[in-house]
Formats: C-alpha cells, structure tokens, sequence
C-alpha cells in the first residue's frame, strides 16, 4: 500500500494521454456564431487548474462571454534571452456524431489512437505542452528562457476572440517574446521504415476573403431584361472559380521541393512543380496549394422571389494569397470581375514566411534526431492560416512546430476537420519527448 503522497509524479509520457483525453471531453465546438457556439472556458479552466496545480500562475482573459483564453509565463534561467511563445487554440469545428465510428467526444482509446474532435487540431499539442511544464514543475527544470503559454479561443473563426483579441488588448503578455511555435508542423511523412520528413511550417498563405457584389435593375421576371444583378454576378463568379493563377515557387517551396524529391527520387522541374508534387500522395493537396494564389466561391447570394429580379446579388470568395502577393492577387481579380462588380473584403491577413535556419530552427531538428534517427526537418508552407498570423503582428517569428511521428499509412491531412479524427498515443508520446527537449535547449 502505498499513499499518494509518496507515489512517484505521473511520467509525462503517460500523462499526456490523460489530459488529451480530458481535453478532447470537454466540448469547445466552435460554430462561428457567440449564439451557438459553447466557447473555451471549460477547457480554459481545466488548462488553468493544470498549470496552478504545479504553481504556475496562469490567468484566463475573457473576450466575450465563454470565449475563454489562458496566458502563463515560466520565468526561464537567461532573462536577457528572447521569450517563446508556445502557442495552442482550444477550440475545435464541429462535428456530427452520426458520421463518425465512435462519438466525437468520447475521448476513445481505441487501435492505439484516442479519438475525438480536436485529437490532431490541436487538443493534442495542448495536451503535450501541459504534460512537459507540468513535469518541469515537478522536476525543479527551468527552462533557458521564458516561455510564455497561451492557450487560445476562436482560432476556428477567424481569432478575434483569442488570438487577435490577446494581441490587442492584452498585448503586454507577450512582452519581450521574439519567436514562437504552434501548429500545424512538426509532423512526419513517411519515406520509408527509416526515414521520415518532418515538416516544419515556416510560411503560411494570407488569408483574402472577399464579397462580389453585382448591382442591376430590379424587374419582372417574364420580361425581357439586360440589366440581370444576377446573371452579371454568376459569369463573374464562373470566371474566378475556373481561373488558374499563376505557377509562382517562393523561398519556402522551392527548398521544400528540392528536399522532397531528392529524398524521394522524384525529379523536379522547376518550370512544372505540379508533376512533381502530384507523387507526393497524401500530403500534394497540402503543397498543392502553395505554388499558387488561389480563389474558390464558396457562397451566393441573391433574390428573394421566383419571378422577381432582384437589384443586387452578391458573392464570397475564400482567396488564399502567396507572401507578398495580396495586392497583385487583389489586380488579377478586379480584371477578371470587370468594371461592373465591386469587390469588397471581408477578411484581410497577411501571409507570413520565415526563413529555415538560426538556433530555433537548429533546436527542433536536433530534438527531431533524437527521438528518431531517421528525421529529416523540412520547410513548407501551409496553404491556411492559424493563430501565427495574429502572433506574427506583434514581431514574433512564428513556426509551426507541433511535434507528432505518425505512423506511415495514415493520411493525416484528411483528418484535420475531418471524420474520425484521432491520434495515435505513440505519436503523441513522441511528441511530448521532442518538445520537452526543445523547449530545454531552445
Ligand atoms: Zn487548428
């Protein structure tokens, strides 16, 4: 018989599965809409008690009622030193228990996975991050420089009530931090058994959602009529969704390529990457978009009776922008729309890159080999956007590097926002190993 008093701290190991699971329980489904979404504070006040359990002191800011964000600081050894910022959002989308093979949060252990809305994105790194400090905390490690923790609302919708919210209100709590990790990125592809590419996010698209509104002359639908709101919107929709920008291969994507296909024996040709990305199998849809600006309707709107021709009609585009190219994206579109339409934006962030080198960069391929000999971290660019972009307003190099190996024959990129999104526990126990010794040596 032995009391809990006595009984050896839980390993990090094991209890990252623990509070993973704990985390994928507890709903944060994130709608879009205050109204109907549940928002973050459970989870908010769980991440907390888990931090002032071990006597880090984390505090949770409020946006709006429910949307719950917890920010801590763990002083580290060398206060001269840059602080990081490790950053995770607690929200998830929503899912639909009939689609999937267990409930989405149940929090299943199940074929070596837990299972569960959130298992990928991100209540795993969440649950990795609180599996290292609360070891450190009982261990007595420091770590070499601050870290600050920010567990985060509403990265689903947009940020603006978690990241973009703590950036403008509470922007001090990031005083001092000059670099920082979140997701998507740290995660494996299988070359073969002993070799694995690790991509590491160092540039992500901007984001450019924007609303064509077409004006025309309201009339009666059985008369002739040339001024159709309607007709003059469809065509300059048709146009956008059937228009390929073109090819443009940035920093990021040129060394991800040369990488890729030197490992893979694909052969590249700088003029035609698209040949050489389609052989990448369940990671081309990742890169396939980030060789190109790109521009998908997504909604439409018009009328209001079956014989009525409505004045107005309007439209929205989820436009995703190459580093640098929001404003020659923006020219494009306004040639192809014609003089008639307007366009106005509904949504406007900058794509982000960063260069793959310096210590930081050094560190999380270090850990990487450590934990697996045969890791190769690679660059890429991420084609969405996560909380990076509200980070990277503030001067802080933003990364994605949310460790995870997984195993050769999962299509991880399916699983984000997808049905039956799960983890594998090895993987999320690899995690925890890389992090903790990047978060020491950082
Ligand atoms: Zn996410």
């Amino acid at each position: 018989m032995t009391s809990d008093a006595h009984a050896a701290p839980p390993a990090p190991t094991d209890e990252v599965v623990e509070l993973c699971r704990d985390l994928l329980r507890i709903d944060t489904t994130n709608t879009g809409d205050n109204a109907t979404s549940i928002g973050e504070r459970g989870a908010a006040e769980y991440v907390a008690e888990k931090l002032a359990d071990v006597g880090i002191t984390p505090v949770i800011h409020e946006s709006a009622p429910g949307r719950a964000n917890v920010v801590a600081r763990i002083p580290g050894t060398d206060p001269s030193r840059g602080a990081l910022l490790v950053h995770g959002h607690l929200d998830v989308v929503p899912a639909d228990a009939d689609e999937w093979s267990v409930h989405p949060l149940s929090g299943e252990l199940r074929d070596g996975y837990l299972w569960g809305r959130g298992a990928i994105d991100m209540k795993d790194f969440d649950a990795m991050v609180l599996a290292v400090v609360r070891h450190w905390q009982r261990t007595g490690v420091r770590p070499p420089r601050d870290v600050v923790l920010a567990f985060t609302a509403d990265e689903e919708a947009g940020s603006e009530y978690g990241a973009h919210f703590l950036t403008t209100r509470h922007r001090e709590l990031f005083d001092g931090c000059t670099e920082g990790i979140g997701e998507v990125g740290g995660f494996s592809y299988t070359v073969d058994p002993s070799r694995r590419l690790y991509l590491i996010e160092t540039a992500q698209k901007g984001i450019d959602w924007l609303r064509l509104h077409a004006k025309g002359r309201p009339g009666h639908g059985s008369m002739l009529h040339d001024d159709n709101a309607v007709t003059a919107l469809a065509e300059a929709v048709a146009r956008i969704g059937r228009h390929r920008f073109p090819v443009v291969v940035t920093e990021t994507v040129r060394a991800f390529l040369e990488e890729v296909s030197e490992v893979l024996g694909i052969e590249l040709d700088p003029d035609d990457p698209e040949a050489a990305i389609a052989k990448l199998g369940p990671i081309a849809n990742i890169v396939g978009a980030t060789i190109r600006n790109t521009a998908n309707p997504t909604r439409l709107a018009a009328g209001y009776k079956d014989n009525v021709i409505p004045g107005r009609a309007s439209a929205t585009i989820d436009c995703r922008s190459l580093p640098g190219q929001s404003e020659l994206l923006e020219r494009q579109l306004r040639e192809l729309v014609g003089p008639d339409i307007a366009i106005e934006y509904v949504q406007r962030q900058p794509a982000l890159e960063t260069t793959f080198d310096g210590e930081l960069v050094a560190a999380m391929g270090a850990a990487l080999r450590a934990e697996d000999p045969g890791a190769r971290p690679v660059p890429y660019m991420l084609s969405g956007g996560t909380d990076a972009k509200a980070f990277s307003q503030l001067g802080i190099r933003c990364f994605g590097f949310a460790p995870l190996r997984l195993p050769a024959d999962l299509n991880f990129s399916a699983l984000f926002h997808g049905i039956d999104e799960r983890v594998p526990v090895d993987g999320l126990q690899f995690g925890v190993r890389v992090l903790d010794r990047f978060l020491r040596t950082c």
